[in-house]
């Protein structure tokens, strides 16, 4: 079980859920969405082989953590994944996508000149303002569009620039969502959850709910659920080998794959 998107940090007892996912054996991104949670949510994962910590800066926070890119950029060197950072255009985050888009490119510069990272990016209402930030800076590394909610255009022109997806049950629960799943290529996908912001029949969803994903998958793709565990075992493996650096291809994350 992979769960490439997910907010351990946020939690009401974050111990409780990384001891549950180590006895589990899931594979979990855990991203913080402020640089000033960093060393608190780094802490949880120690010990636990199988979870790994990005460095983030949500969109929704700003303008108020702006503050905090100076905290961000010093925090890079070690880092290995940058997550969650993004744009999001709706209506209540809209009125701040100057600054929402001065942060994430100020980030991407500074990844771009650490020699890359894996990034996970929220780009809810903004996928083309994302791609176009990206585009930029094409030696900042792989990125994953968690949650993914953009047109069948905007998702066309992500897959055209190498993008990779992580899809949560959420996505399964609108045949819009459904349609785009099937216009993603399978070689390109990996699960996640977005717990606990992301819910299940009223309750949080924790890590290894991805397997909800996995079962919408086999029922879009029409295999077994084992096959598409397989498959998205294979996706995450050839990400984290190719690393987020262009000097250093698959060495520096590749311990994420036990
Ligand atoms: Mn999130």
């Amino acid at each position: 079980m992979i769960d490439f998107h997910c907010h351990l940090d946020l939690y009401p007892d974050p111990p409780a859920v990384v001891r549950e996912a180590k006895s589990r054996g899931t594979y979990v991104l855990s991203v913080t969405t402020t640089p000033r949670a960093w060393h608190g949510t780094l802490s949880l994962a120690v010990g636990a082989t199988r979870i790994r910590t990005a460095l983030g800066l949500h969109p929704q926070l700003l303008p108020e953590r702006a503050g905090e890119l100076p905290l961000f950029e010093s925090l890079i060197p070690e880092a290995k994944y940058i997550g969650e950072i993004g744009l999001d255009g709706s209506a209540a985050h809209k009125q701040s996508m100057g600054v929402q888009t001065t942060v994430l490119e100020s980030i991407l510069s500074m990844v771009n000149r650490a020699g890359g990272r894996i990034m996970t990016l929220h780009s809810r209402s903004a996928a083309t303002r994302v791609l176009a930030s990206l585009k930029k800076f094409p030696n900042a590394g792989e990125f994953v569009l968690h949650w993914f909610t953009g047109s069948e255009t905007e998702l066309r022109a992500a897959i055209e620039m190498g993008a990779w997806f992580s899809i949560g049950p959420a996505m399964f629960a609108s045949r819009r969502g459904l349609e785009l799943c099937a216009s993603m290529p399978r070689d390109r996908i990996l699960t996640e959850t977005d717990g606990p912001f992301a819910a299940s029949k009223g309750a949080p969803l924790l890590p290894w709910d991805s397997a909800l994903a996995l079962e919408g998958l086999a029922r879009l793709w029409r295999v077994d659920a084992d096959e598409v565990a397989e498959t998205v075992m294979a996706n995450f493996k050839r990400l984290v080998a190719r690393g987020g650096g262009a000097g250093e291809p698959g060495r520096m994350v590749y311990d994420h794959v036990d």
